[in-house]
């Protein structure tokens, strides 16, 4: 007899709620544990991962296998093309081991809580029993509901009660720690499973040489690494993050969203450490740095509150169905002048290249290029939403979704549609010096002062143009109002 877990985006040994169960039913029960992880293919094409997260993803696994051996538990890495396919080969895996128990933590998007219920159902078929928990978010989604016994739709009050929640149950940010020892007979019985390798990337998420360097050297993979940046980053820079974290040229952020995204950071970890780190050793009050920053972890646990209960974001569709009829414009020109950070909106292009380069954006430039894209040129926000997911290494479906129809006013808790970004004063009041302008838009290197936010406006159109660089592909002010009336007409006809 043997027990499983199952990892998909929780790539970590520590505090890891299913592998800590599973490793307690494998001890209870003297038998061995194996850990398991399925990569497939069309899985990823049908999530859009990108390369750069699947790069993390296979070389946190090969951390992750280390780590698990050192507990003398065995991980098994497979590929499976079809993604229907999934279910059927991990219930044949688990034969072929003996095994009758599976776990795994719980992903709440629609596709994965179908296969999840299939896989159940499968399982009990045979004898077999699957258990599924809530682990990626601080507060499992369905436990806050307003007065009314509703889902909240707006964030601030849902945060509080969020707050009030995890004081109230201490149990929420108590830790599970590491996986018991395996079983000895692991060793042995399970030898071909130890001396599985972690394969390359898949065809269609091959990368470069060039990238694979360049990859590594940005994204170290692996827990070790993301626990060792949450506390350098609760040393140095948490108490400050108010003043920093909206100017990208600073990295007043504590980039750990691949972690998080990954799984291979707990979210109760980190805001446990934070939570520490302030003199009440509450979630609110004292320290404001602290306090912000465990706000943001807490959008995070927002949005998948938000994905559980209205499952239909996941269809395309957008949250606010009064937005629905908007007719966006599907001009690809312009698509890719923004996807190839072209636009001649400096901090627009700065922000693109900066996700090139690295699969990474700083938040206040994912809303500066997401309301570019939505609003200055009526692009179908969802092209915007799938390039990032596409290029993220961070990417997480309800994070992202939710930013962009944040941002294009037609999602959760939106920006009013008559709020525009003007991307200038934007670009002056998050980037003064032109720091981080100069940095991804090599081009404009030469220009100084002012000029930077607007070169072709403010006198050094000469040496822009000579360095190739465009000019605006649109002019604010005009696209403001043909937007305003765009989203007018769609609110009133729909
Ligand atoms: P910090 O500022 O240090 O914040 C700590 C953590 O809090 C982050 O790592 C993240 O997990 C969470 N967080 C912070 N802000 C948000 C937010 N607005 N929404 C949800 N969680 C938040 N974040 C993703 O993790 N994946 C995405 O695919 C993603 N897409 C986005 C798309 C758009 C259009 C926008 C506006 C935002 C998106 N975000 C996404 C949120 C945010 O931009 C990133 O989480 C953040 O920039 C990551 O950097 P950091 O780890 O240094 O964040």
């Amino acid at each position: 007899d043997a027990v499983v877990h199952w990892f998909k985006w929780d790539l970590r040994t520590q505090d890891n709620s299913a592998l800590y169960l599973a490793s307690q039913k494998a001890s209870e029960a003297k038998v061995p544990l194996i850990g398991l992880y399925i990569i497939s293919p069309e899985d990823f094409e049908a999530h859009l991962t990108a390369p750069v997260r699947v790069d993390f993803a296979l070389r946190t696994l090969r951390v992750l296998k280390k780590d698990l051996e050192a507990l003398d538990i065995p991980l098994w890495v497979e590929t499976v093309e079809k993604r229907k396919e999934i279910p059927g080969r991990v219930v044949e895996l688990m034969e072929g081991w003996g095994a009758s128990h599976l776990y795994a933590n719980m992903e709440y998007e629609v596709d994965e809580l179908r296969r999840e219920a299939r896989m159940v159902r499968m399982l009990a078929e045979r004898g077999m029993s699957m258990e599924v928990l809530h682990d990626t978010c601080v507060v499992p989604p369905g436990r806050l509901q307003t007065g009314t016994g509703k889902q909240y739709s707006v964030y601030t009050p849902w945060f509080r009660a969020w707050v009030r929640h995890v004081h109230e149950h201490k149990e929420l940010l108590e830790l599970a720690g590491l996986p018991l020892r395996n079983h000895p007979s692991a060793r042995e019985k399970f030898a071909e499973i130890f001396e599985c390798e972690v394969p390359e990337a898949p065809e269609n998420k091959k990368i470069s040489e060039e990238e694979k360097k360049r990859f590594k050297a940005l994204w170290p993979a692996g827990e070790h690494e993301a626990m060792k940046r949450l506390s350098k980053f609760c040393d140095e820079a948490i108490g400050k993050y108010g003043q920093n974290r909206n100017i990208p040229a600073n990295p007043g952020t504590s980039n750990l969203s691949v972690h998080f995204a990954s799984g291979t950071l707990s979210t109760r970890t980190a805001v446990r450490m934070a939570r520490d780190r302030n003199n009440t050793k509450k979630l609110d009050g004292g320290n404001e740095g602290i306090q912000v920053w465990i706000s943001e972890v807490a959008w995070r646990d927002f949005y998948k509150h938000v994905l559980v209960h209205w499952p239909y974001i996941c269809m395309n569709k957008p949250f606010k169905p009064e937005y629905s009829n908007i007719e966006w414009s599907y001009d690809l020109k312009q698509f890719n002048a923004w996807t190839n950070g072209r636009t001649g909106f400096p901090i627009v292009d700065a922000a693109m290249r900066q996700l090139n380069h690295m699969g990474w954006m700083h938040n206040r430039c994912r809303m500066i290029v997401a309301s570019f894209l939505s609003k200055d040129l009526l692009l179908d926000w969802r092209m915007g939403e799938k390039y990032f997911m596409e290029h993220l290494v961070d990417g997480d479906f309800a994070s992202n979704n939710c930013g962009w129809g944040f941002a294009a006013s037609v999602g959760v808790d939106p920006q009013p549609y008559f709020r525009i970004f003007n991307p200038l004063l934007q670009s002056e009041k998050f980037d003064p010096e032109g720091e981080y302008i100069r940095k991804w838009v090599p081009e404009l290197k030469g220009v100084s002062g002012k000029a930077i936010h607007d070169p072709y406006g403010r006198g050094a159109g000469a040496i822009a143009s000579k360095a190739g660089y465009p000019k605006p592909i649109v002019e604010h002010k005009a696209a403001r109002e043909t937007t305003l009336a765009a989203y007018k007409r769609g609110i009133d006809s729909g």
